[in-house]
């Protein structure tokens, strides 16, 4: 019987998010789940944001190898933890349990996890987030949220990045926008181009919203 087996797996993952969830609570600590298709742009938008959110950030890699990734964050003076998930096509509560003891929680306001780039199954584990983004880029063609719902439809938020490409691309921002708001009409979008800072504005206005009601709530 495999059902059984999934349904365990997949509440003894939850039970952990949840124990991730108590921790980051007591620490005051907002944790952000970054979604997208490897390519998408997910390192440079992370580092982007670093750049102007004046917050005291830390970031969690999840790559199968390499820490490239990781690299480029520690370049910035930001505390970072490369998970390498050694084949696995996404990060599990148990790995974020293992990398939130590497870093500075007590100097901590703000952890993003920059997800293993997959638009299928990391949206079916829970790491103790508070919310999950996922990122679509105008190079991916505008058609994915028909392709992949589902992690369409756990996100928070959307990130469209690469919009300064809009001019050379068949790629429709009203399709996008129509799409993802049928399947989550709660959801927000934030176009923007993680290369000249267009829409950023928006965007850290609402990240910071998010983290201080976050804490006024604890
Ligand atoms: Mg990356
Ligand atoms: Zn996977």
């Amino acid at each position: 019987m495999n059902i059984p087996v999934l349904t365990d797996i997949l509440s003894a993952n939850n039970l952990i998010a949840e124990q991730n969830r108590k921790l980051l609570d007591d620490h005051r600590i907002y944790m952000v789940n970054l979604l997208s298709s490897p390519g998408a742009g997910k390192t440079t938008f992370i580092e982007e944001t670093i750049k102007r959110l004046d917050l005291a950030i830390s970031v969690i890699e999840g790559d199968v190898a390499s820490d490239v990734d990781a690299v480029r964050i520690k370049k910035l003076g930001i505390p970072v933890v490369q998970i390498n998930t050694g084949g696995s096509c996404h990060l599990n509560a148990p790995m974020i349990q293992k990398a939130l003891e590497n870093l500075p929680l007590h100097k901590t306001d703000l952890i993003f996890i920059e997800n293993v780039g997959n638009l299928i199954c990391p949206a079916g584990y829970k790491l103790g987030e508070n919310i999950s983004l996922v990122m679509n880029s105008t190079t991916e063609g505008d058609d994915k949220i028909l392709k992949y719902p589902g992690i369409f439809r756990v996100a928070t938020s959307l990130i469209i990045n690469k919009i300064d490409l809009l001019p050379y691309l068949d790629y429709s921002l009203e399709k996008i926008n129509e799409n993802f708001l049928k399947l989550n009409p709660q959801a927000r979008i934030f176009p923007l181009s993680s290369k000249t800072g267009e829409g950023f504005d928006e965007w850290i206005k609402w990240i910071r919203t998010g983290v201080d009601n976050f804490c006024n709530k604890l």
